[in-house]
């Protein structure tokens, strides 16, 4: 699976740390209109990441 990296709260790399677990969620954006995020867990410290994706093409 491909890796995806986010920016870690705790590791503050702003390369951002490989996000282990990852698995897209729905996420509601401001304003009602329907995103997507992602979810994991920080490969470094086991911290809970999220990120949020631009829209679906
Ligand atoms: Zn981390």
């Amino acid at each position: 699976m491909e890796k995806v990296t986010a920016y870690c709260m705790k590791c503050r790399d702003k390369a951002g740390s490989i996000m282990e677990n990852a698995k897209e969620v729905p996420f509601n954006r401001k304003g009602g209109t329907k995103g997507s995020a992602m979810t994991g867990t920080c490969s470094v410290c086991g911290t809970k990441m999220f990120k949020i994706l631009g829209k679906k093409k």
